[in-house]
């Protein structure tokens, strides 16, 4: 049976320190250090990703202000906030919660933060940066959870066979780019992969983000691999991810499990993030 990857414990470990370093910010800018989170729509799954955002916000020291906007509003009205928000020097964070109701242009959207203030790390200039090998000013979330699991299983990376399952611009490709920098040897699955469980049995690192419950069956893991589950499904009303985890547990040598895997540490990177874009603004304070 695999070790667990306790995603809760190691997240709370973060939010100990991020809580540290924001008082110490805080006080350096002379103001609270600001999230602002804007929600569109009324789907429920992202309105309890917001709801603990805020709760997170609160743990660490970090001001949080929510703008829940309904669906019909104009896309021009957006604009107007996210244009706002770009200049308010009291704001240090935004994120704009995916997915945008039907009819928005979310890269659009996303590409009008200033980049100084992408805690979600999905503006062009910070997931170019990651594409060129650079460091970004912020990485997204889970992605950057994803490593920080990885690192903490002390499993090197360097030289060893990964797999992503999912190649969106938000988890997979990035997973793929971090762990490519970390040299290892890549290989990005998606929906049109033939044979999907072939390629995934190679990998000594396998990082699921499908969104599909049970699609990496136990079969699937390479005796020894280090797993994880970034998938999120509800099956009769309980929270699942992408890998079985009864069967895969009793192949790998780690393994996150969902819940308390990626989700907590999402957040917690978040929360690490937002920091980040406060202490960027304190850089440039006249000491
Ligand atoms: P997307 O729907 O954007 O991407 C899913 C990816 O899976 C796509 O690249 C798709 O391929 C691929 N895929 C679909 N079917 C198959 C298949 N049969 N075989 C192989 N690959 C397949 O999802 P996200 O990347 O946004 O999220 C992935 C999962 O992670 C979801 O369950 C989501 O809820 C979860 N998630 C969890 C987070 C957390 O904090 N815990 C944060 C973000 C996401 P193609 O590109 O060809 O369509």
């Amino acid at each position: 049976m695999g070790k667990i990857i306790d995603g809760k414990a190691i997240a709370s470990g973060i939010k100990e320190l991020v809580k540290q370093r924001a008082d110490q910010i805080t006080a350096k800018i002379g103001r609270p250090i600001k999230l602002v989170v804007v929600l569109v729509g009324d789907d429920p799954a992202s309105q309890v990703y917001v709801r603990n955002k805020e709760r997170a916000c609160e743990d660490v020291g970090i001001a949080s202000e929510v703008h829940r906007l309904p669906p019909s509003i104009k896309e021009e009205a957006l604009v107007d906030l996210i244009e706002r928000l770009n200049l308010d020097n009291s704001v240090d964070g935004i994120l704009v919660q995916s997915p945008l109701p039907k009819g928005f242009d979310e890269a659009k959207v996303l590409n009008l933060i200033k980049y100084e203030k992408d805690v979600d790390g999905f503006h062009p200039y910070n997931l170019g940066k990651l594409l060129r090998g650079e460091e970004p000013l912020f990485v997204a979330c889970t992605p950057a959870g994803v490593m920080e699991m990885l690192l903490s299983t002390g499993v090197e990376i360097k030289g060893k066979e990964a797999v992503v399952v999912g190649r969106s611009n938000i988890v997979g490709k990035p997973v793929a780019l971090l762990l490519l920098q970390q040299h290892a040897t890549v290989t990005i699955c998606h929906s049109r992969t033939t044979n999907l469980a072939e390629v995934v049995k190679r990998g000594d690192i396998v990082v699921a983000a499908v969104g599909k419950a049970g699609i990496i069956s136990g079969d699937m893991i390479k005796p020894g691999a280090v797993v994880i589950d970034v998938g999120t499904n509800k099956v009769n009303g309980k929270l699942v991810g992408d890998v079985d985890f009864a069967a895969a547990s009793q192949k790998a040598s780690y393994i996150s499990p969902v819940p308390g895997g990626v989700g907590p540490m999402t957040i917690a990177m978040l929360m690490k993030n937002t920091v980040r874009a406060a202490e960027l603004v304190a850089a440039k304070q006249p000491q």
